[in-house]
Order: structure tokens, then C-alpha cells, then sequence
């Protein structure tokens, strides 16, 4: 791989539109031309900081807080189970799933309508740890871009092999935390605890999903960086549909800054405000030019708006020539606003997050299913009274073992348990039972007769069940 092309060489030249046939990163060739990007300070990067380490704390933390007994958030692909907030969703929750799903995508596009890639360079995984943590580190050791090319050139000697080789110990060890807490997300904190301490014969299933994850993080972090926005996340490429000339983006303001020209002291006023220093460029993690206009590869980080902001304070002009701007308010200098379409999906955003909450809140503490018997018929208990008998299923979802009562409520008549016991559901499990239902003859009128039957534990209904009841046809 030859790392030391110039990205810049491979940027097309304004008011070319060969940019968007072709990715900066590769050349002509297909090889890949790495990305040194120089490091940067300003207002953005510390707005942004400050939400990216607020998001790793409560990613990091989230695994062991405990919330009602419970880990506050787990994912146990394994077990069919999620963990949110300290309450359990099982496959029977599946509805919810699908509902959360469907808001979720919606609410990504409009969002992403409305405000562009703001999630990319704000709260995405992959940019906050490549950009608070990994590349941290690689300035750490390996100095600034210049340095890192520097080095990138030279041949293997002491400098470089003590250099890479810290910066790949340190990569692999961050990468092996992040596995780490990926892992406390699936199995849980306590069985993550357990891998650590336990003896390595008991945990090999544990252990090795640890070396898989720590080598993928490692391979991302170290090889594959930038191009995961560029080339491999749907997202980004799904932002030509999603954005349009009113979306918030990190765009250049080009009626400002063209026609672009070196900086003097006796400058040509016929010149715009850029004065083609190509700050924006150097710092750009994905290695695009901005001023070509807006760009898949841009995850608006918003770094170039800081470079090219220190560039204007320097020379005495208004910032923002590169900010956050629609297409349409750089064309006509309007300032962004919410048009009424953008309202609308603001609050239908709202919408499905408040059905999804009141839906998530009503959740019953108890998935009850009472089916009738398999080949049983009605049995005439006495001259006026007729039996059922069902077969009774529940999920206790919470973490409390409950005695679960069940009574008719549509009709009188009684119900027993078959065997005396009364029905147990433990937490987090099933419980089952077989039910005999009576009810006196004169209260049915046909063959099947619909009936509802409450599920009760300590004399608070949990849900109500509708199942048939089959008599002698009148
Ligand atoms: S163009 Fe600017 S906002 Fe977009 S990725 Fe590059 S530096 Fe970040
Ligand atoms: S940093 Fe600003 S002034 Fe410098 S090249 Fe970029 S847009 Fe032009």
C-alpha cells in the first residue's frame, strides 16, 4: 500500500465534477492513498467533544449500573432477551420490537432531512471513538500529520518500530476494552466478570468472542478508519435520497468564497473571502475538499469549519465561510429555518415516539396465552352446567415470582385448576397449568361462546384473555 500519496494530488479542482465519480482515498489506480489528517482546535471541536465524551460515559457505563435487579441495558441475542432501563422485553415484546424498528427508521429520515448527517459527526460509535480516542492517541505518539507522514516515509528503523509498535499495543488494548464492554452489552456484566476471573477452560465460547471482537476493532481502527463512513455504512449511503437543497449540512458558502486566491496583504477585491490555504482539506478525516460542494464522504464532523474559522479570524473576515448551512440558504443568504413540512416531521416523529412510549409503558407484567385442550370437547359437569378445559401458558416478565389467579369476567360460571395447585409463574420464566372452566348452561346461547378470562396476581388485574367456550348447539 503506498500510504504516501498526496491526498490532495487526488482532489478534482473546483467546478470539476469528476469528485463524485471517483472516491478521494483511491487513486487512479485503485490503490488506497491514506488520510493524515492535522490536528485542529476550536469552538466545534469542543462542543463536540463534550457530547462525545458525555455518549462514551453513558456507553461505558450503561453495562453496569443496575436498574429494579437488572443490568440497565443488555442485548442477549442468545437468550432472546433485551434488558431496557431495567425491564425485560421477551420474543412475546416482538410487536414493540417491530414498532420501535419502524419509528426508528422513520425518525432517521426525517431527521437526517431535517438536520443532515448530524448523528455521523456528533454521535456515531465508529466517529467518536476514531476521533476522541484512537486518533488521540496517534498524535500522542506519532505526532501531527506532518510528523505521521514523516514517519509513514521513513524506512524501518528504531524510531519507527518503537512508534508503530505503541501506537498498535495501545490500539489493541483499547480495542480489546471495547470488546470487552460490546461483550457486558450481550452476556452481561456479571458473566463478562466471571470470563475475567474465571478459569479460561470454562469460558472458551466467552474468551474467544473477546479475541474475535478485539481483532475486528483492531482491523477498524488501524486499517479500515474513514473508509467504514465512506465505503461500508449504509447510512452515508443513503444520504443522496434523504437530503435535499433545505437540509442543515456543513457546506461552504462558494458565493462568499469564489473566486478563492492566495492570501496578501494587497489583495485583488475581486477575490472572494477563501483564500485557498486548503486548512479545510488538511484537516478533513475523510480527505475531502469541502468547497466542491456537498459530498457522500462528508460525515460533518465539522472540523474544517473550525480550521477554516481560525483562517478568518487570522486575516481579519467573518467566520462561517465554511458552516452549517442548507444549499438553498447559501444560494440566497437566508438564514436556516424550519419550513412546514420539516414541522410536520417534526411532530410526526413526535408521534411515534409518544405511541411507542405509551405502548412500552402499558407493556403487561404477564404474556398470558389460554388455549382450549387439544381434542377435548365440552363434558356436561351436571344437568346445567358444562366443563372446558385449557391449557394456560404465561411469561412472568418481570424478576418477582408471581401466583397468578384467574377469573371470568363476562359471564358467571367458575374456574379450578386441574391437580389444586394454583398456577405459579416465576420471574423471567414461564409458568403452566391445565384450567377446568364451568359455566352454567342457561348463560350460553351457541356452540362456541366467547368468554373473557382475567390473569390477577395479589388482586391486581394483569391482563384479560379472550378464548371460546364450547357448548351443545341450542
Ligand atoms: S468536509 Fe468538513 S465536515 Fe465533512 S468530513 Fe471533512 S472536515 Fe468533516
Ligand atoms: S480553510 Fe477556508 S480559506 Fe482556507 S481553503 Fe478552506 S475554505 Fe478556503
Amino acid at each position: 500500500m503506498d500510504t504516501q500519496t498526496n491526498i490532495k494530488d487526488n482532489l478534482p479542482h473546483y467546478g470539476h465534477e469528476s469528485f463524485r465519480d471517483a472516491l478521494t482515498t483511491v487513486d487512479d489506480s485503485g490503490k488506497r492513498i491514506w488520510v493524515f489528517a492535522r490536528k485542529f482546535k476550536g469552538k466545534w471541536f469542543n462542543r463536540r467533544k463534550w457530547v462525545g465524551y458525555i455518549l462514551l460515559l453513558f456507553l461505558v457505563s450503561a453495562p453496569f449500573i443496575h436498574m429494579n435487579g437488572h443490568q440497565m441495558l443488555q442485548f442477549d441475542f442468545v437468550h432472546r432477551k433485551f434488558v431496557l432501563f431495567g425491564s425485560v422485553f421477551w420474543p412475546a415484546d416482538f410487536y414493540l420490537f417491530v414498532i420501535a424498528v419502524i419509528a426508528f427508521i422513520i425518525a432517521i429520515f426525517l431527521f437526517t432531512s431535517i438536520l443532515g448527517r448530524l448523528w455521523c459527526g456528533w454521535a456515531c460509535p465508529q466517529t467518536i471513538f476514531m476521533e476522541l480516542i484512537f486518533r488521540r492517541i496517534e498524535y500522542l505518539i506519532e505526532g501531527d500529520a506532518s510528523a505521521q507522514r514523516r514517519l509513514d516515509k521513513m524506512e524501518w528503523n528504531n524510531e519507527k518500530v518503537r512508534k508503530r509498535g505503541f501506537k498498535y499495543l495501545a490500539f489493541f488494548v483499547v480495542s480489546f476494552l471495547i470488546s470487552n464492554l460490546f461483550l457486558a452489552y450481550i452476556v452481561g456484566s456479571h458473566e463478562l466478570f466471571g470470563i475475567a476471573t474465571e478459569s479460561p477452560s470454562k469460558h472458551i465460547g466467552g474468551l474467544s468472542s473477546i479475541f474475535i471482537f478485539s481483532g475486528i476493532f483492531f482491523f477498524v481502527y488501524t486499517y479500515m478508519r474513514e473508509q467504514i463512513c465512506t465505503i461500508v455504512c449504509p447510512y452515508g449511503r443513503l444520504q443522496s435520497v434523504l437530503i435535499d437543497s433545505k437540509t442543515l449540512i456543513v457546506g461552504y458558502d462558494y458565493k462568499r468564497g469564489e473566486p478563492r486566491g492566495k492570501w496578501a496583504r494587497k489583495r485583488d477585491e475581486s477575490h472572494g473571502d477563501c483564500v485557498d490555504c486548503d486548512q479545510c482539506v488538511d484537516v478533513c478525516p475523510t480527505g475531502i475538499d469541502i468547497r466542491n460542494g456537498l459530498q457522500m464522504e462528508c460525515i460533518h464532523c465539522t472540523a474544517c469549519i473550525d480550521a477554516c474559522n481560525s483562517v478568518m479570524s487570522k486575516i481579519g473576515k467573518e467566520p462561517d465561510l465554511i458552516g452549517y448551512k442548507s444549499l438553498d440558504g447559501i444560494e440566497t443568504g437566508e438564514k436556516f429555518r424550519l419550513n412546514t413540512r420539516r414541522k410536520l416531521y417534526i411532530a410526526l416523529i413526535s408521534v411515534l415516539l409518544t405511541i411507542l412510549i405509551i405502548l412500552i409503558i402499558n407493556r403487561s407484567d404477564v404474556q398470558a396465552d389460554i388455549l382450549r385442550t387439544p381434542g377435548m370437547d365440552f363434558d356436561m359437569k351436571s344437568k346445567d352446567t358444562i366443563q372446558n378445559l385449557y391449557n394456560v401458558k404465561l411469561l412472568n416478565k418481570t424478576f418477582k415470582n408471581m401466583a397468578i389467579e384467574l377469573r371470568l369476567e363476562n359471564t358467571p360460571g367458575h374456574i379450578t385448576t386441574i391437580g389444586g395447585k394454583e398456577i405459579n409463574a416465576p420471574g423471567e420464566d414461564y409458568g403452566e397449568g391445565i384450567i377446568s372452566v364451568e359455566i352454567p348452561k342457561n348463560g350460553l346461547q351457541k356452540a362456541d361462546n366467547p368468554i373473557l378470562i382475567g390473569v390477577y396476581s395479589n388482586g391486581k388485574q394483569l391482563q384479560t384473555v379472550k378464548t371460546t367456550f364450547m357448548a351443545p348447539e341450542k
